[in-house]
Formats: C-alpha cells, structure tokens, sequence
C-alpha cells in the first residue's frame, strides 16, 4: 500500500475503512450507471497529489497569486489538448463540475430573462437544461422540447416550432437520458433560422467524440460544446466548456471571476492526463468498444422481449421500461439488481405518470463495464442475469445465484487503479 494510504489508515480507521470498503463494491459489483466510469491509476495519483494546494485565480500568465510555474504548465497542457481532441479554437478547464460548467454559459452569454431553448427533464434533458426545480430554470425563460410521442426520438420540426414561437438566444442540444444520436446539422440550421447560439451539453459522450465514435458537434458548425470530464471521458470529476474564439474572452470571465474562485489545479492536472490518453489509438477503441457493448447488450434485452424507449440505442446507453417489460417500477428494478451486485439507475421515461422517485424505468450503460474490459460476450451474460432477475424479483434463492454468479464473474475484471491485495 501507497505510504499516504498507509498514513491515513493510522490515523483515521473510519474514513480508511469506507475507503476499502468502497473499493470492494467497485470491484464485486457490475457498474452499468450510464454517467458514471472507472478513471485511470494516473489520474487517481494526479488528484491525490501536491497541486491540490496550490491556489490559481486567473488564467496562465494572469493570475492573483505567485508560484504559478507548475500550475501554469499544467492548464496549458490541459486546454491545448482539449483544443485538439475536440477540434475547436478555445478550451476553459476550470469548472468545478458539470453543472457549474452550464451556468457559467449561461450566465457568460445571456442576461436573466433570456430564453433557452433545451431538452425536457422527463424527455432525457439534464436539470441543469432549465428544470424548474434549479436555480438556472428560474432565472433563464426555459422553452423545453420534448420527443416524439410515437418514437420516443427528437422530433425536429417540433423543435423548429418551438424555437420559432418563442425565439431563443440560446438553443442546447445534448442529454443525460436518450439512447440516440443527435443532428446536429439539423439543430444548427434551426438555430440560424432565428439567430440563436448553438451548443451541445455533451457531458455523457464527450468521451465518444473524443474517441470519434460519434459525431463532433463542432464538425456542424457548432459554437460551444459543454462536457464533464469524469463520465464517458474517464477522467476526474470536472467539466470544461470548449468553444469557438468569438466566445472565449466571456466565458473565461464567466467561469472566473463570475462564477467561481480557486481552480481545483488537481482536478485540472487530471483532465490533462486523461485528455492525453483520449489521443491515444486504446481510448479510440475503448469508445467504440462502448458502443458496441451497448448495442449487444440491448438487442438481447430486446431479443427477451424488454421495452426499451425509442427500440433501441446507437449510443452508450439504453432505457428500459420496466413497468411496460416485467411490470415493475424502476425503483423496484433498481434495487432488485443491486441485490444482485448489477448497478443501474432508476430513471424517469417520457410522459412518466410516476413521480421520479418511484418512475417506470432503469437506465443503463456500458462506459465503466467497458473500461474494465467486458465486451460483447459479457453483454449477453450481463442480459440474461438483468432479464432473470427482473421477471422474478421475488425468487430469493435464483437471486442468490446469480449474484454468486456476478461477484465470480468480477474477479475476471479487474478494476483500473485499484490495487489487487486491496
Ligand atoms: C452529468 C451532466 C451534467 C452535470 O454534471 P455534474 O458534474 O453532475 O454537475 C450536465 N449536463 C448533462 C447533460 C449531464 O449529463
């Protein structure tokens, strides 16, 4: 063991324990949270490291404090790389998190009372897309579009009309729950039409344009892209708002000082790290291997008769609708498989008559089984232990197997940077 671990388990049991006790579930359990991944033994050593005590306000070769060589080089690093994974003129790395990524857009480019036009919560849009319950939904004028009842996939000249009705600044595309693609062109057309600022929230498969598995909104003339870097990207809890040169000078204002102090320089030596094996050949192939799984992994839920919203996928992730496939909710569905040591979400569907505690469906993905190095085979495994459990949800003794069965089957998989002895 590392000696700072070694120092921590000497002096504080409590946190050491839920530490190990951690690493443990993450090891014996099935991750398949769409957002969530396993990052790299060399992040984890960059975010434990020295530059967490460093203080950065401002910008490389403008900041409020002295001693800024190392931190310097390293969020150059960071935004030079991001600037060539993503293809764009201007990279801000210094957001806190996702969320305060969106605002600092927001905040940057708009004034209060601006209008917005973004994704439906309940139709895969994220809170931070204007939910009533978020402080960004009461001070922007949210028009939210949904899917198409039908086909449960974006329907675009819905989208068209809405933005017509009620003109936006700004029109974001991108989601936290849709199993689909986006066209961009399509979106980016509607946005000229009424002269609206385009940007995709690519927070779940920024990973996957980065591996160019799928498409690169900046590739359709996009202005600004938003991704977390700790999702399908592997990185540290972070996010970074890329964008093109017009936009640079206000969001870097936006992010600070308008919205936040200090950069986390750990977080931001991390991004570096991970954005540098984002360029590599593996992570090209990590990102298709993703969609692969995904695709192999739905077309067996499929093939077992579960309902998934819009058929299918030709992302990372599926929906599952578990009242309409095994007359289940998704909160009963969630904790039946983690009964099983198999993590998933519950997860609201279009139109879902259920309150989002209790909605109809679960949420799946393959980013973190995929970075442990499942493949298709897995996927078919991984269906039928989902579709077993959840036809009886009751059946202590098969749920008991299986989840003997999930725990042997993780030893084959080990976790990246966690250390086997653990
Ligand atoms: C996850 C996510 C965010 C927010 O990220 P946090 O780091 O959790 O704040 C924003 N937008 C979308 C679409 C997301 O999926």
């Amino acid at each position: 063991m590392d000696a700072n671990l070694k120092s921590l388990e000497a002096n504080d049991q409590e946190v050491f324990n839920a530490l190990k006790g951690e690493e443990r579930r993450q090891k014996m359990g099935i991750e398949l949270i769409p957002s969530e991944n396993y990052t790299y033994p060399e992040v984890l050593a960059t975010l434990g490291s020295v530059f967490t005590n460093k203080y950065a306000e401002g910008y490389p070769g403008r900041r409020y404090y002295g001693g800024q060589k190392y931190t310097d080089q390293i969020e150059n690093l960071a935004r030079d790389r991001a600037k060539a994974v993503f293809h764009c003129e201007h990279a801000n790395v210094q957001p806190l998190s996702g969320s305060a990524m969106n605002q600092a857009v927001y905040l940057g480019l708009l004034a209060p009372g601006d209008t917005i036009l973004a994704m439906d919560l309940s139709h895969g849009g994220h809170l931070t897309h204007g939910a009533p319950v978020s402080h960004m939904g009461s001070l922007f004028n949210f028009v939210r579009y949904v899917t198409n009842p039908v086909d449960g996939s974006i329907d675009y000249d819905q989208v068209r009309k809405d933005a017509l009705r009620q003109p936006p600044k700004l029109i974001i595309c991108g989601y936290t729950s849709y199993p689909r693609d986006i066209e961009y062109k399509k979106f980016k057309e509607i946005a000229d039409e009424v002269g609206a600022i385009t940007m995709a929230d690519a927070s779940h498969f920024g990973g996957l344009i980065a591996g160019g598995a799928m498409n690169n909104p900046f590739d359709f003339g996009f202005d600004l892209v938003t991704t977390t870097t700790h999702k399908s990207l592997r990185g540290p809890r972070g996010g970074m708002v890329l964008c093109k040169k017009e936009f640079a000078s206000k969001i870097d204002k936006s992010v600070f000082p308008g919205l936040q102090g200090g950069p986390h320089m750990n977080a931001i030596a991390a991004i570096a790290v991970t954005l540098k094996k984002a360029m590599s050949e593996e992570f090209k192939q990590y990102a298709r291997q993703v969609l692969v799984n995904a695709t192999t992994l739905a077309d067996a839920l499929l093939e077992r008769q579960a309902s998934l919203v819009t058929g299918g996928t030709d992302n990372h992730m599926m929906v599952v609708d578990t009242v309409a496939s095994y007359g289940l909710d998704g909160k009963l569905a969630e904790e039946t498989l983690d009964r099983v040591s198999i993590t998933t979400n519950k997860q609201i569907i279009p139109d879902d008559p259920n309150p989002p505690l209790k909605p109809s469906g679960i949420r799946i993905g393959t980013p973190a089984a995929t970075a442990r190095g499942m493949g298709a085979a897995d996927m078919l495994r991984l269906a039928e232990w989902i579709d077993t459990c959840l036809r009886a949800p009751k059946d202590e003794a098969s749920l008991d197997a299986i989840r003997n069965d999930v725990e042997d089957f993780c030893q084959m998989f080990p976790v990246p940077g966690i250390q086997v002895e653990g």
